[in-house]
């Protein structure tokens, strides 16, 4: 049921789950503090219970009581970015139920930039938020989603499509180097560049034994069709949706979907073309492969959503 941002506010206060837009993907929020709705979220999701959720918060006010330590740069960092799509991963709280870092003794952290999840949060206090889908299929990003995904069990607070489309970039603040976890609307480069801070790139976390990112093992983005990157012999056919971002392409056809070089739009666009493919049947997504990284800050985010899609 659509709930406005107060009567959601009350239900979570009670112990409920809400779905609520960010501006990335809608999230299903609970009060991070309250174990029994953290794991209620688990089980709604069929997440595995090892792969932690990001507490999003409305101010700064509320880090005291979820993170330990931050290092030096950390106000310069939340100054710019903050309100935003960048996760910090930090020693946590004692107080931080295990239930909501998978029982590792750090915290991921975020301050969404959006107005009904801000003030949703200023009344409830730190809310645990993973991407509302059900685990290893394409996030939310309108409430259309939410309600095909759950029915109309949902209870959510409807902020219409969401303004980027993929999940915040993660980044470890716990070592010597911070090191992006997950890629996102927020690069290494921009951190970079705005303080000369090297971050580490993302590595391919999947193939270490413990990463440090439990999510990473898991199956992720994936619809129903079948996702590839679209090849030279590929002919148009109503049976699979190309996703194209080029000019280089010229052919035509029903299931063409073009994006012209607005990778803003691609980004926000591409979890709802999966699930369009899947509603209409279609059993196959092409997808032009992608420029290199230096053409779009969301270039290696979506390379990352798009390669999952596809391998795991
Ligand atoms: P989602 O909630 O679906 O946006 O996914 C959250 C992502 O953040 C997953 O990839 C998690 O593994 C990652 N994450 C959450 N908490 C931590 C943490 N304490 N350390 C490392 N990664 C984390
Ligand atoms: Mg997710």
């Amino acid at each position: 049921m659509k709930l406005t941002v107060r009567k959601a506010a009350e239900a979570i206060k009670k112990g409920g789950i809400v779905a609520f837009p960010t501006e990335t993907v809608y999230g299903l929020g609970a009060d991070a503090f309250n174990q029994e709705a953290v794991r209620k979220t688990f089980a709604l999701k069929g997440r595995p219970s090892d792969n932690p959720l990001i507490v999003h918060i409305s101010g700064l006010h509320q880090l005291d009581k979820l993170v330990k330590t931050k290092p030096n740069y950390f106000n310069k960092l939340t100054k710019s970015f903050w309100p935003g799509p960048l996760t910090f991963v930090l020693e946590k709280q004692p107080s931080v139920p295990d239930v909501v870092t998978g029982g590792l003794s750090t915290v991921a952290v975020r301050m969404p930039d959006h107005p009904l999840a801000l003030d949703l949060i200023e009344q409830t206090g730190p809310l645990t938020a993973p991407s509302a889908n059900k685990s290893g299929r394409p996030s939310p990003t309108s409430p259309e989603h939410l309600i095909h995904d759950y029915g109309d069990k949902i209870d959510y607070v409807d902020g219409g499509p969401c303004r980027i489309g993929l999940e915040s970039t993660v980044l470890d603040l716990t070592g010597e180097q911070p090191a992006i976890l997950r890629e996102g609307a927020i690069t290494a480069k921009m951190i970079k560049k705005q303080y000369g801070i090297e971050v580490a790139e993302a590595i391919t976390q999947s193939s270490l034994d413990a990463p440090k990112s439990p999510g990473v093992k898991y199956t992720h983005y994936k619809p129903d069709a079948t996702v590839r990157w679209l090849s030279n012999n590929d002919r148009p056919s109503p049976n699979t949706v190309w996703l194209i971002h080029s000019n280089n392409i010229t052919e035509e056809g029903d299931q063409i979907i073009r994006f012209d070089g607005d990778f803003d739009r691609m980004a926000r666009q591409l979890y709802d073309e999966f699930r369009r493919a899947d509603l209409l049947g279609i059993s196959e997504i092409a997808i032009e492969p992608l420029p290199s990284p230096n053409h779009h800050p969301l270039i290696s985010a979506l390379e990352n959503r798009i390669s999952k899609a596809i391998h795991q």
